[in-house]
């Protein structure tokens, strides 16, 4: 058991921590108050070489493991939360397109990412059926050598900006059986396909969320992800390897909130002293320091089971459920610590906060990942003493 990064994987968190120092922090609050997609700071992440870093080198892209990937997303995170999920939402988009895809649909949809700025989203949830992945109704019927899709996604992160989707759809109509489901790959300019106004959030500002609609979308069959009736199968497999993503936004947010706090308890005094002195706003110190060293282990644990070919959905749950709770109660605390100045609006812990609240909602609720783990448990295939 060895806790430390190796020497390359110290000399990339430097290097995005610098990059979020200078190119993030300073800009990134007049982007969300605009709510405005970061094109800029994007097109400097991605010619640094922070984006996509998971694609394979077959493919022209780094060949970098999960652990690499959640190294740069929990920097990113520090700086903002929606820049690191638009950055890192290609991931959760190409993840299919490896896990699935053939060698075309590879060379196709794949190398593109790793040459110029592009996107990808991931249409999973529809307005009818988020946690009930299985429920979606967005149709794909069989003509002939296509696919005819007909229906509506909800809540699809950067759709605006994306060139393509992975779109999960039903084909069949036996969902218990979980063999309904279809994956595919449909280019955002194909006819029948719109992408209206982006939604208006609580938090995650700088990250556009949209409905994508399909009306007759003709989609060749050689866009299909694997067999017909595997969409929901990649789907979940997908989720085991993008959830570590999610305890590293948690990490990076409480990393951020952490940090302010400590200023502000240094720099407030009251009852003639700094508040830093108080026992009482020492204690939510702690916490937040229990909290992120507890998320690092699980994430990192999570994403190295992965990288060695032995995906944990377990772990991968568990990374999630803690990243996302740390994250939640470290910006609450941290406008308790900020007192009323932590309530107005011009300042960086109220972003953190409402930044904070998707984690627990987006790729599987807490509720969701407490069932999974709940279940793995009590069916044996989560073994404690592994
Ligand atoms: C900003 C944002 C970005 C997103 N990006 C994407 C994206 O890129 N792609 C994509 O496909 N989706 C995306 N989503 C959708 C997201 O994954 C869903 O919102 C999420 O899965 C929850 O689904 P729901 O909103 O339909 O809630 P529901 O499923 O309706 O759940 C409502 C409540 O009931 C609880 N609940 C549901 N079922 C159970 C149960 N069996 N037991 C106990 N409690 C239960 C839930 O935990 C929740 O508290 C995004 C969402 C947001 C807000």
């Amino acid at each position: 058991m060895d806790f430390e990064f190796t020497e390359e994987q110290l000399k990339l968190k430097e290097k995005v921590k610098n990059f979020v120092d200078e190119e993030v922090i300073p800009k990134i609050a007049e982007y969300d108050r605009k709510e405005e997609f970061p094109w800029e700071i994007m097109k400097k992440a991605f010619d640094l070489g922070i984006m996509n870093v998971r694609l394979p080198k077959e493919y022209g892209g780094k060949g970098l493991g999960l652990l690499d990937e959640v190294i740069v997303i929990e920097e990113v995170a520090v700086g903002c939360v929606g820049l690191a999920t638009s950055m890192n939402v290609n991931s959760l988009g190409f993840e299919p397109i490896i896990l699935a895809g053939n060698k075309e649909q590879k060379e196709k949809y794949l190398r593109p990412l790793t040459e110029k700025l592009k996107f990808v989203s991931f249409a999973l949830s529809e307005y009818v059926a988020g946690s009930d992945a299985a429920g979606i109704q967005c149709k794909a019927e069989k003509k002939g050598d296509k696919y005819i899709i007909n229906g509506s996604k909800f809540w699809i992160t950067n759709a605006s900006v994306s060139d393509y989707f992975v779109v999960f759809t039903k084909t069949g109509e036996d969902r218990w059986k979980k063999k309904h489901l279809t994956a595919f790959i449909v280019e955002k300019d194909w006819e029948g396909v719109k992408v209206p106004p982006k939604m208006k959030k609580l938090g995650l500002r700088v990250s556009p969320t949209c409905a994508i609609n399909f009306k007759n979308v003709e989609v060749p069959i050689e866009n299909m992800l694997g067999s017909e009736g595997e969409g929901f199968q990649i789907a979940m497999d997908t989720f085991n390897a993008s959830r570590p993503a999610i305890g590293a936004f948690g990490i990076g947010l409480a990393r951020a909130a952490l940090k302010y706090s400590i200023k502000y308890a240094n720099e407030r005094k009251a009852f003639t002293t700094p508040i830093k002195n108080f026992q009482l706003i020492q204690k939510l110190i702690a916490e937040m320091v229990v909290g992120i060293e507890a998320a690092k282990l699980l994430t990192y644990k999570a994403s190295v089971a992965i990288d060695k070919g032995k995906p944990n959905g377990t772990l991968s749950s568990c990374a999630k459920l803690l990243g996302s709770k740390v994250a939640s109660d470290a910006t609450r605390e941290a406008i308790q610590i900020w007192g009323g100045r932590g309530f107005l609006s011009n300042n960086p812990v109220e972003k953190l906060y409402r930044d904070a609240k998707v984690l627990e909602i987006y790729e599987g609720t807490s509720q969701i990942q407490e069932i999974i783990i709940g279940n793995n448990a009590l069916n044996g295939i989560y073994k404690p003493d592994r």
